[in-house]
Parts: C-alpha cells; structure tokens; sequence
C-alpha cells in the first residue's frame, strides 16, 4: 500500500510514501493528511471465507489485503494484544438489543474505551519500527478523557518510545485521571495543566510549532509522532471490527451473508465512521452509515445540509465529552474520497481562513448516499440511557445518542449494528443520573449505585484504580510546559 497527500503534494515532500513512513511522521504537503491511494476490493468472498474465522484470523487477513509494508512477525505480535481483552476468544462481543438493533461492544480493552481497539496494536507496530530504525520518538497526547489513557496503557514500557500526556486538571472524569496519574512506567509522563481541554491543545500546538523545542528534541536524537486518529495507523486497526461485527450477525442467524445492514457510529473525530466508509468500500453490505453526534452538532449539520459552519459556534460541555469536537479531523479523509485532493484542499483551506465550507448540491447528494445524521441532547440520551437499562441493556452516553439517530434515520426495515465506545464505568455520573436521579459528583458514588441497581460487580480494573498509588502528580500552568517536557526527556 502506498499512501498519498489528501491536500495534493507540494513538490517539497515525496508524492507517494510507505505505510511505515505515514505512521511515523504524518505531517503532509498544505497541512493535510494522508489515505491509502487504493483500498483492497474484498467483496462477498472475503466474507464467506471467513465465516468462522477468530478475530485475530480476520485481522490478520484484512491487514493483509493492505500490504502493508511491516514485518509480519510484528503485526501478529500487534494482534496479540487483542488477547489482553476481557474475552480473548471474542474481544468484540455483538449482542442484541431490541428488535433489530445489535451493539457491537469496543470497549473490552484495558482502559474500557474504543481506543483501545486501534491504540492497543497500534503501540507495538510503532515501538516495533522505531526499534529497528533506531530511533526514538515521543509521543505529545492532549486528551480530553479517553485517548490519554489509552495511549499511555499502549506504550507504557515500549521501547524506543516516550509519550507525554496533557489533561486539563478538572477536565476529566476520576476514572479517567486516575487511568493517567497511576501510571508508573518510566517512558510516560502525565502532565495536568490548570485550565480546559482547549488550554491543553493549544499548549501542546504552541510546543509543536516552537523552533526551540525542535531543536532540543534535535540534541536529543528524538523525532516526534502523533498518536491521534488523523494517524493512519491508528485507522487501519479499525477497518476489522466492523467486518467482524457484520459476520458476527450472520453467525448470529440475525441476517442473511449479503444482506444489506446500517451501521450506527457516535462520532467525533469521525475515525470510527471513516472506517466504516471504507469497509463498505471494499465490498461490505452497508445501507448507510449513520453518524451520531450530541449537541456539538457540526456532522448532522454538514451531512444535512452541506455547510460546516463554525462561525458561531464554541464547543459545548456534553455528557458525551468524547465527542465534543468542532474540528472533526477524518471528515478531511471522506472530502479527500468523494471530492478529490483538489478540492478538498480547497475546502479545507476555506475552512481555515473562514471557519466555513460549503459543498455544492451534486457534493451534498454523494455525501448523503453513503451517510445519514442525527444528533441527540442530554436529556434526550438520559432517557435513551433509562429504557435501554429496563430492557436490560447498561450503555454509556456516547452510545445513547446513537438510539435518538435510529429513531429519526432509518428508511428501511435492516437490521442496525450499534457501535458502542465506552463501558458504563467510564461516564458513571451520567448514567446513575439517569438510572435513579441522584447527582453524584465522585465517581466511586456513581460506580457503587449502578453496580447495585444493575446488580453487577464494578470490573476489577476499575475498582483498583482507586487504591493504587499516584505516581503522576505534575499539575502545572501552560507556559512551563516545554521545561517540563524537556525535563522528563
Ligand atoms: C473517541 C470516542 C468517540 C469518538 O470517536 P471518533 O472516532 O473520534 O469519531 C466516541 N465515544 C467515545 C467513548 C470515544 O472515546
């Protein structure tokens, strides 16, 4: 597989680069990202040979199809990290909701998110190439909640890989802190600072631009990556589980092989939906594809009616913080696949320059052949929350917004497949609200009242968190961040 520039190339960088290259650093031509030039053409055969195949057969196949230029051996060992699941035999259990509506559960993983499911194998391959290179890398995470903790578990101990995480002290939930500032490898630092998400962004951007960091990286013999979802690496873990979750029906007896499904996709960043996008592309039996958003609404808004428009409007707090994004970065892949590099750089330039694009009416149609929108309130997915519990099902905010989306979107009687991003005990508050009104503001109250009207356990994993030791306990103001950084490297 050759990648190539969503933007175009601007004669300065190679036109064309390795998968390997792409994931180690990638930074492209006018600031965009990049995509596999082609996508493997599975189709119906690929999906009956691998009827029975285990999850990490299918992965090993899709990856395959690929040709990724990464030394087997690796990407096996990658895959093997799936065993560190709950379920190794099936990391990705599907299980039916109501009629016609399976969830497809993400979020078996170390640290009870989706992100698990591309960060997990995604940590080895790049500690695998660096290693080999003889390179060392450093990985700069801003995390809102759920990436931190994910890409810290993924990297803790690799080698050859150093990874600095930045959460906004107060910003996140006690489960996710806690996640971060327990961690104790000597390759990870976790670093508060006091102020928002946003604060530690535009702290993390203001040290990737300065030209004295690069340097002292430079003294160090260290080059910098991302660990984020524009990373191609991270996208092509996540083409697998929805192969999986569609045979997973048909092994189910829900649906016949071929027939036509929905998928359902809480988004933000939008790596989720891109890589059901390109699954359908190579030959998956998929309808539509339905985007879930919460009030942060800028992908309902795009697909219904072709503006992206952040002219008025500042992120809203949600109780689906995962997904309160405004600059949703893999819209640029799908620009980049409809619409071609040309305009997509248009686009995405506009966008810069005018906080606004606008597609035209024939862009709008092929947008909304393959993809179909709603968004869902608080409110509105508190009391998704309720009556999914007393059907006996336990799911978390980001989630719920799927259920308003299948209320509104769905045209045809198919069956829908659900993805679920997150166990209950990563939003607790929200969802013992939900269960029985109370308004906790620990989360240790939250897990104890759901596990008790739910009558489960709190995972071990979770409940230990709150008697191990912090090791991470670095809060500071924005500005001495580089000294700290540079400190810990
Ligand atoms: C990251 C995340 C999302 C959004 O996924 P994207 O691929 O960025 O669209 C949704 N829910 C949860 C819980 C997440 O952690």
């Amino acid at each position: 597989m050759k990648c190539i520039e969503t933007r175009g190339n601007d004669g300065q960088r190679p036109a064309f680069v390795s998968f390997s290259e792409a994931i180690l650093s990638p930074m492209c031509s006018y600031g965009g990202i990049y995509v596999p030039e082609s996508l493997p053409e599975l189709g119906m055969a690929f999906l009956e040979a691998h009827i029975d195949a285990g999850y990490k057969a299918l992965a090993r196949d899709v990856l395959a199809a690929f040709e990724l230029d990464i030394d087997p051996a690796a990407i096996d060992e990658a895959l093997n990290l799936y065993d560190g699941f709950d379920d190794p035999a099936q990391p990705v259990p599907v299980v039916k909701v109501r009629e016609n509506v399976y969830v497809s559960e993400l979020y078996h993983g170390p640290t009870r998110a989706f992100k698990d499911m591309a960060l997990q194998p995604f940590g080895v391959l790049l500690s695998d190439l660096a290693r080999k290179r003889g390179e060392h890398y450093l990985i700069l995470v801003a995390t809102s909640g759920d990436t931190g903790p994910a890409t810290l578990e993924t990297f803790k101990n690799r080698a050859n890989i150093k990874v600095a995480c930045l959460y906004p002290d107060g910003g996140t939930s006690d489960v996710q802190r806690l996640q971060m500032v327990t961690e104790d490898a000597a390759n990870l630092k976790v670093i508060g600072i006091h102020g928002n998400f946003d604060d530690a962004q535009s702290a993390l951007k203001t040290l990737l631009t300065s030209t004295d960091f690069k340097t002292k990286l430079e003294e160090k013999r260290t080059f910098l990556s991302a660990a984020n979802s524009v990373n191609f690496g991270r996208i092509i873990f996540q083409q697998i589980y929805h192969f999986h979750s569609y045979l997973e029906l048909v092994r189910q007896g829900a649906i016949e092989m071929a027939e036509m499904v929905y998928l359902n996709v809480p988004s933000g960043n939008f790596g989720n939906a891109l890589s059901a996008y390109y699954t359908m592309r190579m030959g998956l039996p998929v309808e539509k594809i339905l985007i879930s958003s919460n009030r942060n609404n800028v992908l309902t808004e795009l697909i219904n009616t072709g503006c992206y428009d952040l002219r008025e409007r500042a992120v809203i707090g949600t109780t689906s913080p995962a997904m309160d994004i405004l600059k949703s970065s893999n819209i640029e892949r799908i620009l980049y696949a409809l619409y071609g590099q040309q305009r997509t750089k248009t686009l995405m330039q506009q966008l810069d320059a005018d906080n606004y694009y606008e597609l035209s009416g024939d862009e709008l149609t092929r947008l909304r052949a393959v993809f179909s929108a709603d968004y869902c309130d608080d409110e509105q997915g508190k009391t998704y929350i309720k009556e999914a519990f007393k059907n006996g099902y336990l799911m978390d905010p980001h989630t719920g917004t799927c259920f308003k989306t299948l209320d509104t979107q769905l045209d045809k009687p198919l069956k829908t497949i659900v993805y679920s991003t997150a166990e209950w005990t990563k939003f607790s508050p929200t969802i013992a609200n939900a269960l029985t009104g109370e308004t906790d503001t620990q989360d240790i109250d939250a897990l104890n009242s759901i596990a008790r009207v739910a009558n489960i356990p709190i995972p071990e994993r979770i409940s230990a968190l709150f008697d191990k030791p912090v090791t991470q306990d670095t809060v500071i103001d924005k500005v001495n961040i580089e000294r700290e950084v540079l400190a810990f490297l």
